[in-house]
């Protein structure tokens, strides 16, 4: 069994900083779990922490079964894929594979049988006698994942390893590591600040920010149900609309719902959940009234970026909507003009409600 166990988990770095302050969550046997947040939330501390390559402040780290604060890198059974492949350049694929294994003390014929076997898996078979500088990035980056394969570890971590691809090999690569982890079944830890790389990879996304865990679950249940506003607009590209509210104006749209009425709180709508129309509002929906600022064709979407007027500002996450600005998404390529004014309205169940200061999910 190769689940892994995270059990308030810490980082102090020396100099005080708290990089991980208290993280728990576990990854069952087999299952891509992905670590996902904006620079410096930690997530490569945490990583490089289950690595062995960090020290563990307090806390435990358990790998199947074992816990392992004690365990020296290179006897924890993990296997890990770094950004920059860390190949050795004089050594020719074959050996970059074959290296970690004699270093093992492993019989030739066994390290011969692994390497062919996780070249055809990688199809990289042709390749084994060239030097890293012959190949091509996204050939280096299938030797570093080969060398990974042929330890067999228990687990793999990846800490952003398409980061230096371009973007179309990025995609290519992804949907090849998840099906490569799909057939060898390896408990895996892959971080990135790609939320499109989390979402599609990920059995368990974990979402992170400034050291702790913002929200953990399926990729799909986080999109559908954002826990806070951080994770709404983090999750989702474009980011989910977030308005402020006031209490007078919560109460009249969620009548029922008190908490949120005398609190004020933030109102998300997702952009494709909006549809430009000139029909009344939605039962229990909303409509917003906009000026069109910027329009964005990218092919079978086009995105309006509207302004609504009169709106009081107040301050968000990074990253977030600037106030007055919301993003409606449609399909095709027809588009209003600059300067139009439009009505984009949504109804109540593409509606989410944050308390005003975002830390909690109001389900209405
Ligand atoms: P990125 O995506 O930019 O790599 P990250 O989420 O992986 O970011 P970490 O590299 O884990 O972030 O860093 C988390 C925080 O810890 C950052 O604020 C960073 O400045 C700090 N940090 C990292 N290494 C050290 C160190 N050796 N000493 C002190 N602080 C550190």
């Amino acid at each position: 069994m190769s689940n892994v166990s995270l059990r308030n988990v810490r980082k102090t770095y020396p100099g005080g900083f708290e990089a991980i302050k208290g993280i728990d969550f576990a990854i069952a046997d087999g299952q891509f779990c992905v670590l996902v947040g904006p620079s410096g939330c930690g997530k490569s501390t945490l990583l490089r922490m289950v690595a062995g390559l960090e020290t563990i402040t307090s806390g435990e780290i358990d790998i199947g079964g074992r816990v392992v604060n004690q365990v020296e890198p290179a006897d924890r059974d993990i296997a890990m894929v770094f950004q920059n492949y860390a190949l050795y350049p004089h050594m020719s694929v074959y050996n970059n594979m074959a290296y970690g294994l004699r270093n093992r003390g492993m019989k030739e014929p066994e390290i011969d049988a692994r390497v062919r076997e996780a070249a055809k898996v990688l199809e990289i078979g042709t390749m084994l006698d060239r030097k890293p500088r012959q190949l091509s990035g996204g050939q280096r980056q299938r030797v570093a994942m080969g060398r990974a394969i042929v330890r067999q570890p228990k687990v793999f971590l990846f800490d952003e390893p398409l980061s230096n691809l371009d973007a179309k090999l990025r995609v290519a690569m992804r949907v090849e590591i998840r099906k490569l982890q799909r057939r060898l079944q390896t408990t895996s830890i892959y971080v990135t600040h790609d939320q499109l790389e989390a979402m599609t990879l990920a059995d368990i996304l974990v979402v992170m920010n400034g050291g702790e865990v913002e929200q953990i679950g399926n990729p799909l249940d986080i999109y559908r149900k954002p826990a806070t506003t951080f994770v709404a607009s983090f999750i989702g590209a474009p980011p989910m609309n977030l308005i402020p509210l006031d209490g007078r104006e919560i109460a009249l749209q969620f009548a029922g719902d008190s908490r949120a009425a005398s609190q004020g709180g933030i109102l998300g709508v997702r952009p494709e959940d909006l549809l430009i129309s000139t029909d009344l509002t939605p039962a229990g929906g909303i409509t917003l009234e906009l000026t069109v600022e910027a329009i964005e064709r990218v092919g079978a979407e086009t995105f309006v970026y509207g302004s609504r007027q009169g709106e009081q500002g107040v301050s968000l996450h990074p990253g977030e909507l600037p106030p007055g600005e919301v993003i409606v998404r449609i399909p095709g390529q027809m588009a209003p003009s600059i300067g139009e004014r439009i009505r984009a309205i949504a109804p109540r169940d593409k509606l989410h409600l944050f308390s005003a200061d975002g830390r909690q999910r109001i389900d209405i």
